[in-house]
């Protein structure tokens, strides 16, 4: 098999009166489309078992952008069957036609990336550039994974040592048939990351895609179809987590469980699939990628318009709705007030309102989570000081103004605990020794970043910030897929890195076969 070296799928900016003209047209397409009904798939088939979840336009909850069907307990199960089941054969399908499978996918999707894109600015609220991001990691998703699925085949992959009169090899094997259980934040790349990865080297999966996202899911899962992918390989799950989620945790054949999603769920993940219940035969694999309370330090020798500008990006793109997404900024007080003054006029510039006017900033997700960074901004009034916004915007969306906290005390609630939202807490402190122990002094260890001069300060920070993804010098959020691999310490998860071959690794086993002759 030859394929062209992996390169990452370029992000749509909308620089062009074309590009911005096909999104419009492709935002009333979708519009148009607005209130279908969509099924679960098992086996290839569709079902619809009654009741559905609607999906609702964050920027407009009076709009209901689909109603997807919401799977019982019986339906998990016959997933988990359905997977079992195509689970014979495709562990035996040669890797370069599984590998095909998902170059096709790629490719489909690339064809549908205005459309995906547009589905993801009414299902979730991105911005156009954001959503479009969001389809460009999960293409490269899958052209990645194709080609590192390549490197695990046959006995040759491993290397062991000659003995004398025998013939040893080692080769890797699937583990079987899992579950994967993603968030809404990207609801395209990784919904999508979570099932290429194992299903890549040859292992089925019922795929739960989050309440909030199942619509662009079953997009996503009809281009899988529609590349190929055998029945019963991905089974298409929405329904409710503590529902069919947990169902699928505790069940004695789940094989495998893939998570991304918050500390509260992931820790219970891993508690509940840690009990070997009635009929069970193996011990769970679980793979957990959960929050983050990500900080930015900057130096006394940082370029501070340079720093100003990478922290609006990684506090407030996406409303602040990413695990990567910088939510303390740790400033050394010789520049704070000057630093401040920059950060604070770009955040008073950001402009807030429906994502379909690709606003610099739109909603965040539901009333719930709405309801809980209120709770956050509430406390932090208390805890420091409110410079700029704390307060809901007008308008029937979910909107917060992007807020401002100054003067907070490094144990503060808001700066401990993950908001997920469009929240910076900023505190000060007197030297780098003590920015480092403020930034490492919390229970997450996901992404961080260092804006210095100071080639000292940075070759420290590149021993001592203990997160699994460090940025120097630029924004602390948009990992690219093969260039910069993805996962953290701590509680922020199991450190699973997605977008690179170690990824796969998590989903084989190794076996080996000694023959005396
Ligand atoms: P969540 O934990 O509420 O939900 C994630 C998924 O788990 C959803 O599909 C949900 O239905 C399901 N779920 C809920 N309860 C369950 C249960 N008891 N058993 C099984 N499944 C259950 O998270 P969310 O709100 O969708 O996403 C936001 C969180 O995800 C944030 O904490 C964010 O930091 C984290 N996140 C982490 C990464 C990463 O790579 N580390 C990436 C994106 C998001």
């Amino acid at each position: 098999m030859t394929v062209e070296p992996f390169r990452n799928e370029p992000i749509e900016r909308f620089g062009t009166e074309e590009s911005k003209k096909a999104m419009r047209r492709a935002l009333a397409e979708v519009r148009a489309q607005f209130g279908q009904e969509y099924p679960l798939v098992i086996a290839g088939e569709r079902v619809f078992p009654g009741a559905f979840i609607d999906s609702l336009d964050p920027s407009d909850p009076a709009r209901v952008v689909g109603r997807v069907a919401r799977a019982r307990k019986e339906d998990a199960e016959a997933a988990l069957e359905a997977a079992w089941k195509a689970f014979a054969s495709w562990k035996r399908w040669d890797q370069e036609a599984r590998s095909r499978v998902l170059l096709k996918a790629a490719h489909l999707m690339r064809q549908k990336k205005t459309e995906l894109t547009a589905w993801m600015v009414y299902e979730v609220g991105k911005n156009w550039i954001e959503a479009s991001a969001d389809v460009a990691e999960a293409i490269d998703f899958l052209e990645y994974y194709a080609r590192a699925a390549l490197r695990f085949k046959g006995p040759e992959a491993i290397e062991v040592v000659p003995f004398p009169g025998e013939d040893n090899e080692s080769f890797y094997i699937p583990l079987g048939a899992g579950v994967s259980i993603s968030p809404w934040n990207f609801p395209v790349a990784i919904y999508t990351g979570m099932f290429a990865g194992p299903i890549a080297v040859g292992n089925t999966v019922v795929a739960k895609p989050a309440e909030d996202s199942s619509v662009v899911a079953y997009k996503v899962f009809e281009i899988m179809e529609e590349a190929g992918l055998p029945p019963g390989v991905l089974n298409f799950l929405p329904g409710i987590g503590e529902e069919v989620g947990a169902y699928l945790v505790e069940h004695p054949r789940t094989r495998f469980i893939n998570f991304t999603g918050s500390l509260e769920v992931g820790s219970w993940i891993n508690k509940a699939a840690g009990e070997v219940r009635p009929g069970q035969r193996f011990l769970k694999r679980v793979i957990t990628e959960m929050g983050g309370k990500d900080a930015i330090i900057v130096d006394r020798s940082a370029d501070l318009e340079l720093a100003a500008q990478g922290i609006i990006q990684s506090a407030y793109g996406f409303s602040g709705q990413k695990c990567s997404a910088a939510s303390r900024l740790i400033v050394l007080e010789e520049v704070h007030d000057l630093l401040m003054e920059k950060v604070e006029a770009k955040t008073r510039a950001l402009s807030v309102g429906p994502a379909e006017e690709n606003p610099d900033m739109g909603p965040v997700i539901n009333a719930a989570q709405e309801k809980k960074i209120l709770h956050y901004i509430a406390l932090g009034k208390n805890e420091g000081q409110l410079v700029l916004g704390g307060e809901k915007l007008e308008g029937p969306g979910f909107f917060i103004a992007p807020t401002i906290f100054t003067e907070v005390p490094p144990k503060a609630r808001v700066a401990q605990e993950e908001i997920f939202g469009p929240v910076l807490s900023v505190i000060k402190v007197k030297n780098f020794d003590e920015a480092l122990e403020v930034a490492n002094d919390t229970v997450y260890g996901l992404t961080g970043g260092v804006y210095a001069r100071d080639r000292e300060v940075l070759e420290r920070a590149r021993r001592e910030f203990h997160v699994g993804n460090l940025y120097f010098n630029r924004k602390i959020t948009g990992a690219l897929v093969g260039v910069q691999p993805f996962g953290g310490f701590n509680l922020s998860g199991t450190g699973a890195k997605t977008g690179s071959h170690d990824y796969l690794r998590l989903f084989l086993q190794m076996k080996t076969v000694a023959e005396r002759f």
